[in-house]
């Protein structure tokens, strides 16, 4: 019987992607995927780092795995991510029950240790270049991320990425163009490009640059492709031929996520954003001035260290101006290795942080439920996903904004329908499926 591998998923997209490489290459090796961690013979976990709350939620994942290896003393523990990537050798230390550990771009060097009969624990955290080669087991077949670069050249001060994923490296254009064109012909509808900072792709390619603009114009036009996503951009290196391929390409989804992080300048500036306010704003007007209907969402920290409530007051200025359609809001937690980890002056105690935090829900509640207003009666063309999550009777899918529509009707995942939006709630478009469509099924 074949041996058994169970993956528990943490942080990202980028994590996401490297654990459906993992299960693609797993099971190249023999092994097969079991939905119960008990059951497995390799118990794997791919972790985030980016806030003090993930690694207490692994930390206990990561005792259950103790107490069933105790039960079973052949299973095998690893873990990956950025986490792994953060403690190195320290794993062994810490956790001594653990038999491998690898950083993000070290995934390959799993199946390298599972082949050999390694009888001691073994750590792999070199940074190498992107593991293309290996198969990938998508989580849904109709959709599909493409990983166009590795680690990030930014020196944000609360970040541990640049230390946990190495600096930028883009992947070849060629390459990235074949990849996509061989996932459409699998059946791939809609690509998500990923990247640290997908606007930086492309500069440091020899012996010719190319850029993120060309690379979504090529990929957008692959014919049998019906949807580009891309995440994340850089407000400060968002430029309008980007733009300009959403304006041109209607494959290119009308949603961006451009983080924010904080609304005051002086924090920005800390924070080592290298855009104030006023970019930030102005991309955002230019964005719109190309694609007018754009959904906007963003990442916003609460929090960060030296924040005033004039400083907290900017933040929801700014997104009154801008009316997020959504966002990721988060209290800042200092990481280890980190520049703003070594600041001890101004920092902002957890119930400020709590209560700021309420109130700039509230304000991003407020706005994204006025945003969605805008697409009560009007029909949208939605890629279904599947059953919907709180109610099995109606189907889930997703509109070209990324607006999740709950909606009464028939469709198979990963194919396209138009619906009726009747109701808009912050968070959720509801709609009944149009007649033209159901008189089809
Ligand atoms: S751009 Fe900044 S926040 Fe984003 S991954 Fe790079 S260093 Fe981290």
């Amino acid at each position: 019987m074949a041996k058994q591998f169970h993956i528990t998923t943490f942080g990202c997209q980028m994590n996401e992607h490297d654990s459906e490489r993992m299960k693609g290459m797993l099971e190249s090796l023999g092994y097969a995927e079991t939905g119960e961690r008990g059951d497995a013979d390799l118990i794997l976990f791919n972790t985030c780092s980016i806030r003090e709350k993930a690694d207490e939620r692994f930390i206990a994942h990561l005792h259950d795995a103790k107490i069933i290896k105790r039960g079973r003393p052949g299973t095998v523990i690893g873990v990956g991510g950025c986490w792994a990537q953060s403690m190195k050798d320290l794993v062994f230390e810490q956790f001594p029950f653990v038999d491998v550990a690898f950083g993000p771009g070290q995934v390959p060097k799993l199946a390298e240790f599972l082949t050999t009969d390694s009888i001691s624990a073994q750590g792999f955290f070199e940074f190498e270049g992107f593991p293309a080669h290996l198969p990938t087991k998508r989580e849904r077949p109709h959709q599909a991320w493409l990983q166009i670069s590795v680690g990030c050249h930014m020196k944000c001060s609360y970040c541990i990425v640049p230390s946990t994923r190495g600096r930028h490296v883009s992947r070849p254009f060629d390459e990235l163009v074949a990849e996509a064109e061989r996932l459409v012909g699998e059946g791939v509808v809609e690509i998500t490009l990923l990247g640290q900072n997908v606007n930086a792709y492309g500069r440091d390619l020899r012996p010719e640059p190319r850029n993120f603009a060309e690379l979504l114009r090529v990929v957008g036009e692959i014919p049998g492709i019906k949807r580009v996503r891309y995440t994340s951009p850089h407000p400060q290196d968002m430029k309008r031929d980007v733009i300009d391929v959403h304006a041109e390409l209607d494959t290119v989804c009308q949603h961006i996520h451009l983080p924010l992080q904080a609304g005051s300048s002086r924090i920005l500036k800390a924070m080592r954003r290298t855009y104030d306010r006023e970019r930030f704003l102005d991309r955002v007007a230019m964005i719109r001035e190309g694609v007018p209907d754009v959904a906007f969402s963003t990442d916003i920290i609460v929090g960060f260290p030296g924040e005033t409530e004039e400083d907290f007051q900017q933040t929801l200025e700014v997104c009154e101006a801008v009316q997020f359609d959504s966002a990721f809001t988060f209290i800042f937690s200092a990481r280890r290795g980190t520049e703003a980890a070594d600041i001890t002056e101004g920092l902002v105690p957890h119930e400020v942080k709590v209560e700021r935090m309420q109130r700039l829900v509230e304000v991003i509640q407020r706005n994204a439920h006025e945003r969605a207003q805008r697409f009560v009666g009007r029909t949208m063309e939605v890629l279904i996903e599947g059953p919907s999550r709180t109610d099995p009777s109606r189907l889930r899918g997703r509109t070209t904004h990324n607006k999740a529509v709950n909606f009464e009707g028939f469709g198979e995942p990963g194919t396209f329908t138009t619906v009726e939006i009747v109701s808009a709630t912050s968070q959720t478009l509801m709609g009944e499926q149009s007649l033209v469509d159901l008189a089809l099924r």
